[in-house]
């Protein structure tokens, strides 16, 4: 191996997913378990269990694992983990099997055994479980009480809604994953293991790698962003989600088309790799920076960009707070907590303020670099991007490099049903 960061847990890249005869094998047998229907984010865990980009998690977390994660982001053995991984199943198909019996995890999307799983481990996931779960993953600095919280979250938190849906037992337990799904040949040449995206870092000699999280297409800010990495770092990883999103989000195709134009247009090729995770948004917020943390240490990257917002949805969270989460929580408590080499998350954030191009500056700037007056910036963000493509008004000036808009606008004159996209006060710059 080379110098890059180790994979998270001190186990190196743990992937259930089984190949040649032993997949086979098992193939078959799961034809004969108990099946039981996933929701589509089980499916994206179950993917990054397979390939290790969830290293050390090898199933589905057990209670004690699920509320030490919630309470002090932490597994049962003192890992670091800082969100919940669970599986969630009817009460009657809960009854229908016993601790000790392996079930097949069936995905109705893609008609298909996704895994197998040996349940070690059945628990209630009651009404008051599930807001004890949400309060301590999505309740962030943009509400001041829980009652306040509650008010919003209930319409306008998708990562909310997803859990207070969510069935009513959990299940827990060690999976062999069979499949990844449709990922490999949708994605083909962005889809990657964290073992390939490793290769990959290792073979351009680089051992400070930064990762960019991108959910939406790539603006003048993220290419910033990228460049401050590049400055600063060995490469950067431009890693997209290619998992499920919200209505009025940009598919992920079109979005690797805008990175694709964007990198060869204004960017040197040899400091950047481009590939894509299999998960769906969770609009965590801080507690999802932990998370890309901690997956893209598995994926071989030694820092994490985390700029205004990241992972945020409406205004739940503070502008910064993903990045003051990272002070507060693993590195002064996990000295003491994580004694085991390896339990302690190592991948680092690299903060980065606020950025806008400043028409004073002439370029790029941050709250940090440039002087000037609120009216001297185009403020840029994503969600004010795809509202005014959405709508067809004139995008301003130096909002995103003339290629990359012209492949949005493409994109959005081809839509036939239009979803309405809220702004909320962070994307307004109040
Ligand atoms: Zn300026």
């Amino acid at each position: 191996m080379g110098h890059l960061i180790p994979p998270h847990g001190g186990k190196g890249l743990t992937c259930c997913l089984l190949e040649g005869a032993e997949l086979e094998a098992e193939k078959k047998k799961a034809e004969g378990l108990k099946k039981i229907s996933i929701s589509p984010r089980v499916k994206g865990d179950l993917i990054m269990m397979g390939i290790g980009g969830f290293s050390p998690l090898t199933g589905f977390m057990a209670k004690a694992d699920w509320k030490r994660g919630c309470e002090e982001f932490l597994l049962e053995d003192g890992t670091f983990w800082p969100i919940p991984v669970t599986l969630d199943a009817s009460k009657e198909d809960a009854d229908s099997v016993n601790t000790g019996e392996e079930i097949a995890l069936y995905d109705p999307e893609g008609d298909e055994i996704m895994a197998t799983m040996k349940v070690t481990e059945k628990y209630e996931m009651s009404e008051a479980e599930k807001t004890f779960e949400c309060e301590k993953i999505f309740m962030g600095e943009g509400t001041a009480t829980a009652e306040e919280f509650w008010k919003i979250a209930k319409d306008d938190h998708p990562g909310v809604q997803m859990v207070m849906n969510q069935k009513e037992i959990n299940l827990a337990g060690p999976v062999k994953v069979l499949s990844e799904s449709d990922y490999p040949t949708k994605y083909a040449g962005i889809y990657m293991r964290p073992e390939e995206s490793r290769k990959i870092f290792e073979e351009n000699g680089w051992t400070e790698v930064a990762a960019l999280q991108l959910r939406n297409p790539m603006h003048r800010s993220h290419e910033y962003l990228c460049k401050i990495a590049i400055e600063v770092c060995d490469g950067v990883f431009i890693h997209s989600l290619v998992g499920n999103l919200k209505p009025g989000d940009i598919p992920a195709e079109v979005r690797v088309k805008c990175i694709d134009t964007l990198v060869k247009n204004y960017f040197v090729e040899d400091f950047v790799v481009q590939g894509g995770y299999p998960l769906d948004m969770r609009y965590a917020g801080p507690r999802e920076g932990l998370l890309h943390a901690t997956f893209r240490q598995n994926y071989g990257c030694s820092r994490m960009i985390i700029g205004r917002d990241h992972a945020g949805v409406g205004d739940f969270y503070g502008m910064f707070e993903a990045q003051t989460i990272f002070d507060k929580i693993p590195y002064s408590s996990m000295e003491d907590v994580c004694k085991v080499p390896g339990h302690a998350l190592l991948c680092k954030p690299l903060k980065i303020d606020w950025t806008f191009y400043c028409h004073k500056c002439d370029g790029m700037a941050s709250l940090r670099t440039c002087p000037h007056s609120k009216e001297d910036r185009v403020l840029l963000s994503g969600t004010m991007l795809r509202k005014g493509l959405s709508e067809g008004s004139e995008i301003p000036d130096h909002f995103g490099r003339d290629e990359v808009l012209e492949i949005l606008r493409e994109y959005y004159s081809g839509l036939t049903e239009k979803v309405e996209i809220k702004l909320h006060g962070a994307a307004t710059g109040k």
